[in-house]
């Protein structure tokens, strides 16, 4: 099927791109072509997009910032929708936040430290978007999405649908829309712990900056930690005991700074991505009898 054809006529064809490069929308820097990219910019467009993709029976994905994903190097045969400037607003109405599933968490975190909203400081430096981060129930420093979540809102079977987070099954890396993959979160409600002076919170955001930038390979492309932390403790742990910082396969390496993470040094493939993850799971099994699962979303 010629995709393009197919999807001429639609109103929204000037927020559609073909055969596109997803390694420059995906924080490994690496990865195969999309058939097709779309950004809508609201709710009509991007129903219109689903609409057509199931009509013609295409694979569709929905990307955040690219920051937990990698495209496998043969890309991929469908269209990948990133949701545009209408779903990044976000607003704030005492401890509450309401914001599009487009706004990256950091965008969240600085409006209700404008509005003296504390809360949000932990997940502030996570660089994903608020439906990124429902979806994998993302956090860091003791603190999870689900920690704020109090409502969200989601396209399914072309109906507009409201989930109150208690029923969003919430846990490690995890929430009920890993199993729906047809859904798009299209925003949440949250609700912040309490209000402070601003200059709290921009420090505490700071101070958790600063963590990351002393213990994580920020300088090179990667998606974060690689693998979910499994029962028996850090990956990252279980990882450098076995003495795998520093392992490369190609242009992909176990970063020396943090053995959580694999590294894109320049060049390297989803397909050299992929083979050092397998080493790695493979060598922390044999050595530790642990079976590592991956955290990223292999497309
Ligand atoms: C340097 C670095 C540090 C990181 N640190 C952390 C950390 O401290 N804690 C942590 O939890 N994660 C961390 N991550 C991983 C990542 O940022 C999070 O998992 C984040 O929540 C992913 O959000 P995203 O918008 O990039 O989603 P993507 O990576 O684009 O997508 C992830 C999944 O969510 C789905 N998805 C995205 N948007 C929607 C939507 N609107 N509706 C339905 N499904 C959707 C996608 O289909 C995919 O399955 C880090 C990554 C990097 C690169």
């Amino acid at each position: 099927m010629n995709l393009e054809r197919s999807l001429e006529h639609l109103n929204c064809i000037n927020v559609i791109r073909f055969a596109e490069p997803m390694s420059g929308h995906t924080s490994f820097r690496a990865g195969g072509i999309a058939d097709a990219f779309a950004e809508p910019g609201n709710r009509e467009e991007l129903a219109e997009i689903i609409a057509a993709a199931e009509a013609l029976g295409v694979p569709y994905f929905i990307m955040g910032n690219g920051t937990n994903v990698l495209v496998r190097d043969e890309g991929y045969r469908g269209i990948i929708i990133k949701l545009g400037d209408g779903f990044r607003v976000c607003e704030v109405n005492g401890l509450t936040v309401k914001a599009g599933a487009g706004a990256s968490l950091s965008a969240m975190a600085k409006r209700a430290a404008e509005e003296s909203v504390s809360g949000f400081e932990e997940l502030s430096g996570i660089p994903g978007t608020v439906g990124g981060a429902v979806r994998m129930n993302a956090g860091a420093y003791g603190v999870s999405i689900s920690d704020v979540t109090k409502e969200i809102y989601y396209l399914e079977d072309g109906e507009c649908k409201v989930m109150d987070a208690s029923d969003a099954c919430f846990s490690y890396r995890y929430s009920v829309f890993c199993d729906k993959p047809g859904a798009v979160i299209l925003g949440a409600l949250f609700e912040g712990k309490d209000i402070k002076s601003k200059d709290l919170i921009v420090s505490s955001m700071n101070g958790y900056t600063q963590k990351r930038k002393a213990s994580q390979p920020l300088e090179f492309p990667s998606a974060g930690s690689t693998f979910k932390r499994p029962k028996e403790g850090y990956a990252s742990r279980l990882i450098d005991e076995c003495g795998l910082k520093g392992l490369g396969v190609g242009g992909a390496k176990v970063s020396e700074k943090h053995a959580g993470f694999i590294i894109n040094c320049g060049g390297a493939t989803a397909g050299d991505i992929l083979a050092l993850m397998k080493k790695v799971r493979d060598i922390v099994y044999a050595e530790k009898g642990v079976e590592l699962e991956p955290e990223i979303v292999i497309l």
